[in-house]
């Protein structure tokens, strides 16, 4: 090794030791005479101490050193003096006492700091990534993530899972996205398609009778990039058989919070994890991934206005829809600007507008004179329809309503992104807070783009729910399925469910998905034949890596748990990917390329 020692675990333990330290410049004083460099490897920075008088020649190297050089550094450690002692460096009681001095490799000036968390550029950041991955908060993500992943393993080694790598190349395995491909050269005009999950193949490996299988997969969907989403991704994919949806939610929850609690002890984390039905969730909170850190749930006022005067209610009520509202505590005074805000953002939403009602600061019981009360219908609404809406939302003095009325999906979807909102910048939720629970029973279907059509909420391979089978063709739309998500801060961590074991009834929801028996052959035979051969009962989980991490840090955006990530427009700028390929080797595979133009 070129080195004794890593920088960042000195003490004063090892006072007076003749150490060799190599790693980084990440700062560079000169004091006068004297220089202090802070030297940098995976494990922290120590300070290092050039002195002229007793290292005469390490001293004239190190004032040539920059930032980013690698330097190898012989010294001995000391005590730093009196009222230099640094309490917020780990290593900072200590520095290093140098005698000798190696430059190693030398840096030109570096696009951005790092040794700072200045704001950089994301493109910047990847296009230059070995550097940005050199500043210690990357360092400690990945630090995290190598973490996580090994915890995982070893919890599911102790539960007998075993974990099996499936291939790469494949053939379509559908989870809602479009699917990579890749052209073969020894079949000309045939094509692999990269998996958007193992799913099939975690399925076979039931029927092969492994019972508990997991792997630490990569999946790859062509889909429109978000900021939590990457065109390949990385999930715990995991598969048991003869277990029930609550086999497999307990180990999960275990999991989950024994990963917690040895890894980032200091965040808190709720349990045990509730269970709640995809339609609790969207009539609570609008959204299948709800932020379970702060209140604010949605509440159904319709009944309040079913003989009210006003038009817009009166009219959405008529045609089927819903009036509702969230009760924000507190904000009664809410300023005419941030109302304006909320008002404009509601609209962008989809919503026709927002009502708000702010409550007075003192508010009697029989006091709901409207004269006292600010609101966007004051004029239109009555004094008994404001009774009504207090006792119903059971609000109080100085508090806020929020209302939106119309379609019932779009009301919660609307009231549920404002909600989020309010969350954040009322600063409703605890940063340090981690929010798990299972969302169960979703539809097995959802409507396609074109009427008639369904697709797959959660997979074609999902079990309905016991009972439901009865209705998959004549109202596929209320069919339950066994499936389920793990949402935790308002993200989903995790999706799964019950697998279809069964061809007939396999065949029949792939039927209703729109696949002819040909289709059907075509793409999933193989699975289908496994079932003719004794496929036990089984079902799975798959959480995401990415996104777990990103959870667990507190970030923002997933492309910071990922050593190489792409862009949001899937490009990687360190590499220049996607890129042209030479035309013999398109020659060679049979493919021409059309103009894009
Ligand atoms: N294959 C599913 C997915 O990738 C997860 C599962 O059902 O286990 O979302």
């Amino acid at each position: 090794m070129h080195k004794s020692i890593d920088c960042g675990s000195l003490r004063k333990t090892h006072l007076s030791q003749d150490v060799i330290l190599a790693g980084w410049v990440h700062r560079r004083r000169d004091h006068g005479n004297i220089i202090f460099l802070d030297l940098r490897d995976r494990s922290g920075l120590i300070q290092v101490v050039f002195d002229p008088k007793s290292a005469p020649q390490a001293h004239n190297i190190a004032e040539s050193v920059r930032n980013e050089w690698v330097l190898k550094i012989k010294g001995v450690v000391s005590n730093r003096p009196e009222g230099t002692i640094n309490p917020d460096m780990p290593t900072g009681d200590v520095e290093i006492f140098a005698n000798d001095i190696e430059i190693m490799s030398r840096s030109k000036t570096p696009p951005f700091y790092i040794n700072e968390e200045s704001d950089v550029d994301e493109s910047i950041r990847l296009r230059y990534r070995y550097m940005d991955l050199r500043r210690p908060f990357m360092q400690e993500i990945l630090v995290l993530r190598h973490k996580v992943v090994k915890f995982i393993r070893d919890f599911l080694d102790n539960y007998d899972f075993i974990e099996i790598e499936t291939p790469i190349l494949i053939k379509s395995t559908p989870e809602g996205a479009r699917d990579y491909i890749v052209p073969s050269r020894v079949h000309p005009g045939m094509f692999y398609a990269l998996p958007q999950s193992p799913q099939q193949l975690k399925q076979l490996l039931m029927a092969s009778g492994f019972e508990k299988y997991f792997q630490i997969a990569r999946c790859f969907r062509d889909e429109d990039l978000r900021a939590d989403r990457q065109p390949e991704h990385t999930q715990l994919d995991l598969e048991m058989s003869f277990v029930h949806r609550d086999d497999v939610l307990s180990l999960i929850e275990e999991l989950m919070i024994n990963l917690v609690e040895s890894i980032i002890p200091d965040k808190k984390i709720n349990k045990p994890f509730p269970k709640i039905t995809y339609h609790e969730s969207m009539d609570r909170y609008g959204t299948d991934k709800p932020d379970l850190r702060f209140g604010l749930e949605i509440i159904d006022i319709t009944k309040c206005f079913i003989t009210s005067e006003f038009q817009v209610f009166q009219k959405v009520i008529e045609d089927g829809g819903v009036v509702q509202g969230i009760v924000v505590p507190g904000q009664g005074n809410m300023s005419r600007k941030k109302l304006d805000k909320l008002v404009e953002q509601a609209r962008q939403l989809g919503a026709q507008g927002l009502v708000w009602i702010g409550l007075p600061e003192e508010l009697a019981s029989e006091d709901y004179d409207l004269e006292n009360i600010r609101s966007s219908i004051s004029k239109y609404i009555t004094q008994e329809e404001l009774k009504k809406v207090v006792l119903a939302t059971k609000s109080s003095a100085n508090d806020l309503l929020l209302i939106v009325s119309g379609e019932k999906k779009l009301t919660q979807t609307v009231l549920g992104q404002l909600r989020n909102s309010l969350g954040l910048s009322l600063e409703l939720v605890d940063q340090n807070q981690l929010e798990f629970a299972f969302i169960i029973d979703f539809p097995l279907f959802e409507p396609g783009d074109n009427e008639g059509q369904w697709t797959a909420a959660h997979h074609a391979f999902t079990m309905p729910k016991e009972g439901q089978a009865a209705k998959l063709e004549t109202d596929p739309g209320s069919v339950i399925a066994d499936s389920y998500d793990l949402v935790c801060n308002g993200l989903e961590i995790a999706s799964g469910s019950i697998r279809v074991h069964d061809r007939e009834l396999q065949e029949r929801i792939l039927k209703v998905l729109g696949y002819n028996l040909e289709q059907i052959n075509e793409r999933f035979g193989q699975l289908l034949e496994s079932f003719d051969y004794g496929a036990p009962p089984h079902g799975g989980i798959a959480p995401g890596i990415d996104r777990l991490v990103m959870v667990l840090a507190g970030l923002d955006s997933i492309r910071d748990t990922i050593a190489f990530p792409k862009t949001q427009s899937a490009v990687d700028p360190l590499f220049g990917s996607p890129g042209p390929v030479e035309d013999i080797h398109l020659d060679e595979l049979k493919i021409r390329v059309l103009d894009s133009e």
